[in-house]
């Protein structure tokens, strides 16, 4: 568990410059989370399958299935797309690449925006002709990815990292970082990244919905180290960058308090409702 904490006070001005100056992940551009709106939703997604080959033990959209609530297949948001993810739930290549293409290339016609595939990366075979490549990898071993994915498939992932990185797509890993289980590997994570030739590292905190927490605890997750400090200390030792709804918001509140006061705020992870897409189902693409 988390005790009091001892920080430098020159080490909070480092943390509050990398605040300041950081870019927003290039993911993150276009997303109502970094526009002045009330209540924000992420970008508009074309869902394939909430199906999985992997077996993540923070899962969100096994948590979803469970409740009964994963999307059906179909695009989900406004007819006026400036980007679309694929996908928000499940892995998009359990479908197959054919499919993913076939998906894609009807998406760019008829909308003209940037395409973001979200994927574990183990089933990459090929180049995606997507804007963008977002893979998880949330290990810096075989061992612990196996116990984090439940799945042996560390090797297959950094297979997928170099195909993309090699490609015309912007690679980009995103690690979730969970405290007391996969921290001390973070910065590793983001070495193996860049020497591959991803472009771009992200950090993301974990939400916990239900059915996940218990997973989560029994791999001795730590519930107790949950302020900003916590995970933006990890994100600078790591050269990561900070998802862009939460640097606007420490931004906005940096306007209005002291940054110390922001920095040693608590967030609850813990998400008592499964988690649910906030968008219009529109149609489903003949592919
Ligand atoms: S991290 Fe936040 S700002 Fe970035 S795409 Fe997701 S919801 Fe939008």
């Amino acid at each position: 568990m988390s005790g009091i904490r001892i920080v430098k006070r020159s080490y909070l001005q480092e943390l509050e410059r990398f605040i300041e100056e950081a870019e927003y992940p290039s993911h993150c551009i276009h997303c109502e989370g970094i526009k002045d709106i009330d209540e924000p939703v992420h970008h508009p997604s074309y869902e394939i399958t909430p199906a999985c080959n992997l077996r993540c033990i923070f899962c969100y959209s096994h948590s979803a299935l469970m409740a009964g609530k994963a999307p059906k297949p179909g695009y989900y948001g406004e007819m006026n797309p400036k980007a679309i993810t694929i996908s928000q739930y499940g892995e998009p290549l359990v479908a197959g690449h054919e499919k993913l293409e076939c998906i894609i290339s009807k998406l760019r016609r008829k909308f003209g925006a940037r395409i973001d595939l979200q994927t574990n990366g183990t089933l990459l075979r090929e180049e995606v002709k997507a804007d963008m490549v977002m893979i998880s990898l949330d290990a810096a071993n075989r061992e612990s990815y196996k116990r984090l994915a439940g799945v042996d498939a560390f090797e297959d992932v950094l297979r997928g990292m170099e195909i993309v990185a090699s490609s015309n797509s912007r690679g980009i890993v995103r690690t979730v970082y969970l405290p007391g289980i996969n921290e001390a590997e973070i910065p590793e994570i983001a070495k193996i990244s860049f020497k591959i030739g991803m472009d771009e590292f992200m950090l993301q905190p974990c939400s916990i919905h239900p059915g996940i927490g218990e997973n989560l605890a029994r791999e001795g997750y730590d519930f107790g180290k949950n302020t900003l400090y916590d995970f933006l200390d990890i994100a600078y030792k790591a050269e990561a960058r900070v998802p862009g709804c939460i640097l606007k918001n420490v931004r906005r509140m940096m306007e209005v308090m002291d940054f110390e006061e922001v920095i040693f705020m608590r967030r609850n992870p813990v998400s008592l409702k499964p988690p649910e897409i906030r968008r219009e189902w529109q149609f489903v693409l003949d592919c």
